[in-house]
């Protein structure tokens, strides 16, 4: 039997890399939007939920099929909450994780340790269809803290200045298989399956 195909609402090279490995084990092809010619929307949500379900849609729209669509985004408690929904573009509409990771760090500069609390966010919406009136969403969570300076070079984003008090490690010194078990997108992705088993 063919394997069920699922497209994946996004272009990012990391985050689709993590979800093919957290997916493989389900059987389920994952295809990038990109395969599609899906034309990015814009995000004009003000929440993670708003943007993952019109990324979704998008993609569901152009494959005709099922699409996950994933917001995901570090959530900095002496930012009130920025980046957020904003993660990707920080610094700019171009900038690169480099830059993103250098304004964070600038805006934090000399806050101590316990001044330093974030968490990275994810939000995954499933649409059967695009006109899918009952999408099944998941949400995750993964806290740690701001280190002041890069550690590590897996992962993508701001993993390197992630740290995960009990892993001892910041997300980019993780192997893939540990982060994707605790990370944000790993336990919405727990989440999503229960309620895809439930459904
Ligand atoms: P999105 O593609 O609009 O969901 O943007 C997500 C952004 O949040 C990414 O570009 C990263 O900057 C950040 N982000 C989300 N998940 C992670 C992660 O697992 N590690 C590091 N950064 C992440």
């Amino acid at each position: 039997m063919a394997m069920p195909t699922l497209v994946i609402a996004s272009g990012n090279a990391g985050k689709l890399a993590e979800f093919d490995q957290m997916l493989s084990p389900l059987n389920f092809s994952v295809k990038s939007q990109a395969d599609y010619g899906v034309v990015p929307p814009p995000e004009t949500g003000r929440t993670f939920v708003e943007n993952a379900l019109i990324k979704a849609r998008a993609a569901s729209e152009a494959a005709g099929g099922p699409a996950l669509g994933d917001d995901s985004g570090l959530v900095v408690d002496a930012l009130d909450g920025r980046p957020g929904i904003r993660s990707a573009r920080f610094a700019g509409e171009d900038a690169t994780d480099q830059d993103n990771i250098d304004k964070l760090l600038d805006e934090l500069r000399d806050l101590p340790e316990e001044r330093r609390g974030a968490y990275f966010y994810c939000c995954l919406v499933l649409l059967q269809h695009a006109d899918d009136p009952a999408p099944l969403i998941a949400t995750g969570r993964w806290h740690g803290y701001i280190l002041e300076a890069r550690r590590g070079t897996g992962g993508f984003g701001y993993d390197p200045v992630f740290h995960d008090p009990r892993m001892g490690a910041t997300a980019a010194e993780l192997p893939a298989g540990e982060k994707n078990r605790v990370s944000h997108r790993g336990r919405a992705l727990d989440q999503l399956i229960r309620l895809i088993g439930a459904a």
